[in-house]
Order: structure tokens, then sequence, then C-alpha cells
């Protein structure tokens, strides 16, 4: 069995009085694609930012590769920089143009030289179809082609795992698929990657596992063919029924 790379133990989180994660046991392994569903406020994005650690859980335990990342000591600085992110949000620098945008992690936080930030971004912007664009300032591009950036930068950092957090939900509807089609390729590669999506056809079609999230819980998962095709959950049910 392959080892989890991230592996998540009754995590707990909550706002005050309101308890968004209750006892999640979560993890993924190398090269698996996880799709995250569920209701809006169910706890996905909480879940996805506590596995970043852009909220600090209440309670609970999460492993990288086998060490406890919340334990003192833990160095969260460089446990983040094997998690890349993207959110629904395109949260470019809009000062710097897509080429800079795409290096300037690379050369602060993992101290490459520009060569080699350059090297490597323009390899990343080329997967994702924008290489032609890495001149451009983020004020000129469409949206999808703004989220198709984020994800270059995110991979230029070369993480183990790349989270997404709904990252075609702010997108007008004629630019999804760009940006999907360059998640599916990258599925492909063998990255390690969970996926907050409300693209259901998408979730069933690249994951090789999903898990559907109910008011804080895990209330089913299993492989698209088993939460699509045959879901055991009353509450899972009535969710497909709903957005399917
Ligand atoms: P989802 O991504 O599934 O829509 P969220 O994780 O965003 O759900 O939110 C789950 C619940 O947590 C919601 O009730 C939301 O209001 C609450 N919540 C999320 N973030 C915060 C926060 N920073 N402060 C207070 N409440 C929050
Ligand atoms: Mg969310």
């Amino acid at each position: 069995m392959t080892e989890s790379i991230i592996e998540i133990k009754h995590l707990k989180k909550s706002f005050g009085d309101n308890e968004v994660l209750k006892d999640i046991d979560f993890a993924v392994k190398k090269g698996e694609v996880v799709s995250i569903i569920g209701s809006s406020g169910s706890g996905k994005s909480t879940l996805l930012r506590c596995i970043n650690l852009l909220e600090t859980p209440t309670s609970g335990e999460i492993y990288y590769k086998g060490e406890n990342v919340l334990a003192k000591g833990y160095s969260l600085t460089k446990y983040r920089t094997h998690l890349g992110m993207v959110f629904q949000s395109f949260n470019l620098f809009n000062n710097l143009n897509v080429l800079e945008n795409c290096t300037t992690g690379q050369t602060t936080v993992l101290k490459r030289d520009n060569a080699e930030a350059k090297k490597v971004a323009l390899a990343n912007l080329e997967k994702v179809g924008m290489a032609s664009f890495q001149n451009a300032m983020p004020a000129q591009l469409s949206g999808g082609q703004k989220q198709r950036v984020a994800l270059a930068r995110a991979l230029s950092m070369n993480p183990d795992v790349m989270l997404f957090d709904e990252p075609t939900s702010a997108l007008d509807p004629e630019m999804v698929g760009e940006v999907l089609k360059a998640m599916k390729d990258l599925a492909h590669t063998g990255l390690t990657m969970v996926i907050v999506t409300h693209e259901m056809a998408f979730a069933r079609d690249v994951s090789d596992r999903v898990i559907f999230m109910d008011k804080g819980v895990i209330a089913e998962e299993g492989t698209p063919e088993e939460i699509f095709g045959h879901p055991k959950e009353a509450r899972t049910k009535e969710f497909l029924s709903r957005v399917l």
C-alpha cells in the first residue's frame, strides 16, 4: 500500500460556538486525485485551509509524510512550500507580468536563480497553454487565463500536493472548460491533487476518490462510480439529486 502524503486524524475546527469540522479523518496518497463535494457551508474550504494551516485546527493531528506538522518545532514555512493552492478568486500579483508572477516565489522562497526560475516558469506556462502570454499583465487576461497562470505559478514551486478550492466557480461559463482541461492534464501527470469542486462531471471523470461532505463530516466517500453511480447515504442521494 502506498503511504499517505497527507494524513489527518480527528480534525476539529470551530469558529466560536460553530463547530464547522467534526472529527474528520482524511488521507491522500501520492498520485491520488481526490475530489471533495458537498453543499455550501459544509466545511470544504475550511478543511482545505486546515490542511495548509491557513486555519489552525481546534484539535486533531495533521501528518505530512508521517511527520506531525502541528508539533512544536516543525517548520510551517517549509511545510507550506510542499503544498500548492489555487483559489476561487484570481490572486495573481497585478503589478507583475505573467512570467514574473511565476518566478517570484521561486527566487524568494526557493532561492532559485533567475535563469532557473524562468526556465521552470516557462515550462509550466507551456503546460497550461499560457507561455505566449509571458509578458502580459494580469489585467490584460481573461478570468480563465488568469486562473491558468495561477495554476502555472503554483506548479512552479514544485509542490508535492496541489489543493484547489472551487477554481472555476468565479469564471464565466465559457472559460470553465479551459481551466478544467488544464487540471485534467495535470491529473494525468501523476500529480497529487485535492480538489473542492461543484463540477460534478469533472469530479466523476478525473477523481480516483470522491468525498461527500455534509455539515462538517465526511458523510460518504468512494470511487466516482460508487458516489455518483451508487450512493449509499440518503444525504448523498439528496445532494446529487439537487446538483446533477
Ligand atoms: P464550504 O466551503 O463547504 O462552503 P466553509 O468551510 O467555507 O464551507 O464554511 C463552513 C462554515 O464555517 C460556514 O458556516 C461558515 O460560515 C463558517 N466559517 C468559515 N470560515 C469562517 C471564519 N473565518 N470565521 C467564522 N466562520 C467561518
Ligand atoms: Mg468553500
